[in-house]
């Protein structure tokens, strides 16, 4: 869209001509766009186990008064619908603070091997009661990017618990550490691999989007928020690293962070 902006002459002068400006605001309305559907995303995120939870308080006031097993189940699904809104909050939260500090470069190095470590070690009841394993063989040598380990940790649990609770199936989930090399410079490769059902071709460039999901029943029902892949993305932005998703329909799928290899420069 153009915008037009005429320029007449000063009063008591014959027109001459009109100076007419256009300036390009696809981009800015883009943005604009972008902020309204999130607020209104987020809204109705929070909105619907609101009205869920406010539709039980009723019935437990009213015509489940005196059922005690009702009112059992009312408050096991209440309890439950709280659960998704606080974790729809806690993950808005990291959201906006990953992305107020996604300019300011980071000033720590961390190694993934240790990174890689943790997660297996936080995910590994949550991938037991799924019946997955977590497989990574932690290599000899050090993988030290620039980057901040808390945000590193929180890249890597979304990754494996994706992987876990879509790619469940699998029974299987590898980390891996490789040093490749792209376009001559050299680069760190820290990927997650599930063996599980995969990602049909389409939605993988919108994977990122907040509040996108393959399938959405299936998203809540594993207890997702659909803002997991956004925040990996803003937190690897910070750290100049990129994901490569690679996915095979009955085969699986493999999310790579891609960061550049410090080493380099002493190599
Ligand atoms: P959610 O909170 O819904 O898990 P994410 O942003 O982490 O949100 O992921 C977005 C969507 O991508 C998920 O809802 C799911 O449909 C799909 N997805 C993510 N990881 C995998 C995977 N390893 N295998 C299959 N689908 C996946």
């Amino acid at each position: 869209q153009a915008e037009i902006v005429a320029i007449p002459p000063h009063q008591g002068e014959r027109p001459h001509f009109f100076l007419i400006l256009f300036r390009d605001r696809t981009a800015e309305l883009r943005i604009e766009r972008m902020r309204t559907d999130f607020v209104a995303n987020a809204s109705h995120e929070l909105r619907t186990p609101l009205a869920s939870l406010t539709g039980f308080i009723e019935t437990l006031q009213g015509p489940a008064r005196n059922d005690a097993a009702a009112r059992d189940r009312f408050l096991r699904i209440m309890r439950e619908q709280a659960a998704r809104m606080s974790r729809l909050i806690d993950d808005l939260l990291s959201l906006s603070r990953i992305e107020m500090k996604r300019h300011m470069p980071v000033a720590t190095s961390a190694d993934l091997v240790a990174v890689l470590n943790k997660v297996r070690s936080q995910l590994t009841p949550l991938a037991a009661e799924l019946g997955v394993t977590i497989d990574f063989s932690p290599p000899a040598e050090a993988f030290v990017v620039a980057g901040d380990e808390d945000e590193l940790i929180q890249v890597f649990s979304n990754l494996v618990e994706n992987a876990c609770k879509y790619g469940e199936s699998g029974k299987r989930v590898e980390m891996e550490l490789s040093r490749n090399r792209e376009r001559g410079e050299r680069v760190i490769d820290a990927s997650v691999r599930d063996f599980g059902p995969g990602i049909p071709a389409e939605h993988v460039p919108r994977l990122t989007e907040r509040f996108y999901r393959v399938d959405v029943g299936s998203s809540r029902a594993k207890h997702g928020t659909g803002l997991g892949l956004s925040i990996v993305r803003n937190i690897l932005l910070r750290h100049r690293s990129r994901l490569l998703v690679v996915s095979r329909i009955g085969e699986g799928s493999v999310f790579t962070a891609r960061f550049p290899d410090p080493g380099q420069e002493s190599a």
